[in-house]
């Protein structure tokens, strides 16, 4: 970046504004290093020099001790991370730049162990014979949502663009206008539809579809109806959609096909949280949907996965399809997928399973835990919002608690925060830096109050 005091006094004398670039074989020795290699540190070095001297070409005027630090940072930047772990302030539960749901402690470890050491992923242990890699988690998935069959891919837009691809390629889609969206960077239904190799029609209108008008569209070349959950926006006002039941109905008396993408994938109802009621995977299916498909790491609260759920024979045809391979989820993704559901399985997702433990937190359960980081540091408790974020129910707020920090410049004082280790994000509201505790996992407490006060000394 530019010095800017540098700038103008620079840019007015008549020197040569490169004569700051110092030699490459000074620099290794001035910026000594036993972890790197000297080959190595000469590439990174050469590297950063090349971008110096671009931004010199382009007006810059950095200092000789700016170049050298940036130099220096360059190296250093090799062995720190930047995908070390970090504090939530934000109350923003699915936060998609922080990762989305972290995981459980059991799923955490049972990913960590499938990741160093082999596992029967394929093996039946008690035949000794080939089995499938999916067997314990369509298992799972039976008992939590009565789905037939299940497969997991990458995400939830792999799952989408495979199922299309396996079941309705080379012929028609019916979305309603409603739902031909777009979800989070990327992921837009129009282009996923005409990527899988099938062709669009779009019905009804933004804000009204009724039945008939999937009924009049369908025809010979209709291989399914494609619902898909609006998840990052509401509409407010005369909205009309039929059911998923009513068009479950009118696509099996057309035997045509329903899939439903459901975005977040509840597997307990949401209404028991003061929030609105997100239909579950469970209730699709029982409704007709033939397929479901919805994230891993939204309300299931696991791994980044896509979860395709339903009909055997379907899903068969979709496990063979070539794209299936090249979505398809990894030892790992798997074993955490199976750990989380085990979780919902036993009853214990409140407790055990993050996400679910921050929807299901009470306010004066934050507020006793705000209150003990406050006696340490010079914080100030107040009220706050939390919202669930991800693409899952827009608009839904949970009342929360948050620690308010007032200091001369939020800006920079959450720049310290970010930068710190661990590192924390917080919100800036009326000048006052706000961390809210919803999204503060309970095990941060203690390493939080340690970074406030390290920021604030
Ligand atoms: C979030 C979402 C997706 C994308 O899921 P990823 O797991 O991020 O790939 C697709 N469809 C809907 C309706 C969603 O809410």
């Amino acid at each position: 970046m530019t010095d800017p005091s540098h700038a103008s006094e620079n840019a007015r004398s008549t020197t040569n504004p490169y004569r700051v670039l110092p030699q490459l074989s000074s620099l290794l020795e001035t910026i000594e290093t036993d972890l790197v290699s000297p080959q190595l540190r000469a590439h990174i070095l050469r590297d950063e020099l090349d971008r110096i001297r671009r931004e010199i070409d382009e007006g810059a005027r950095p200092s000789t001790q700016v170049v050298t630090e940036r130099c220096r940072a360059a190296i250093a930047a090799l062995r720190g991370s930047r995908l070390d772990e970090a504090i939530n302030g934000t109350g923003i539960i699915l936060h998609t730049n922080l990762g989305r749901a972290p995981v459980s402690e059991a799923t955490a470890a049972a990913m960590s162990k499938a990741a160093s050491s082999y596992l029967s992923l394929e093996v039946d242990p008690e035949s000794g014979r080939r089995g499938g890699r999916m067997d314990e988690i369509a298992r799972l998935m039976r008992v939590l949502t009565g789905a037939e069959a299940t497969l997991v891919v990458n995400n939830n837009a792999a799952a989408v663009l495979l199922t299309l691809a396996g079941l309705c390629a080379g012929k028609e889609v019916i979305v309603s206008r409603g739902e031909a969206v777009e979800i989070g960077g990327g992921f837009r239904i129009p282009e996923v539809v005409s990527q899988s190799g099938c062709r669009l029609i779009e019905v009804g209108t933004t804000n009204r579809t009724y039945n008939s008008d999937y009924l009049r569209a369908t025809s010979e070349a209709t291989a399914s109806f494609l619902r898909v959950h609006p998840s990052n926006f509401q509409i407010q006002g005369f909205v009309t959609k039929p059911s998923t039941a009513e068009l479950a109905s009118v696509a099996s008396a057309h035997g045509t096909l329903l899939i439903e993408d459901l975005g977040s994938g509840a597997l307990i109802d949401t209404a028991g949280f003061g929030l609105r009621s997100e239909p579950t995977v469970r209730e699709a299916l029982s409704a007709g949907a033939s397929i479901v498909t919805f994230s891993g790491d939204k309300l299931v609260g696991g791994p980044q996965a896509g979860i395709i759920c339903g009909h055997a024979d379907l899903l068969q045809k979709i496990t063979r399809h070539p794209l299936a391979r090249a979505v398809r989820a990894d030892k790992t993704t798997l074993s955490g997928v199976a750990a989380t559901l085990r979780h919902f399985v036993a009853g214990e997702a409140e407790l055990r399973v993050p996400v679910w433990q921050m929807l299901g937190a009470s306010v004066d359960e934050l507020r006793r835990r705000a209150e003990v980081i406050c006696n340490e540091t010079d914080a100030a408790v107040v009220d706050s919002t939390s919202s669930i974020g991800g693409g899952t129910l827009p608009g839904e707020t949970l009342p929360s608690v948050a620690l308010a920090l007032s200091t001369a410049n939020a800006d920079e004082f959450a720049r310290r925060l970010r930068i710190g280790t661990p590192r924390v994000f917080s919100i800036i509201r009326d000048g006052a830096v706000l961390i809210d505790m919803r999204t503060v996992q309970h095990r941060q407490d203690g390493i939080l109050a340690d970074a406030l006060r390290g920021a604030i000394g």
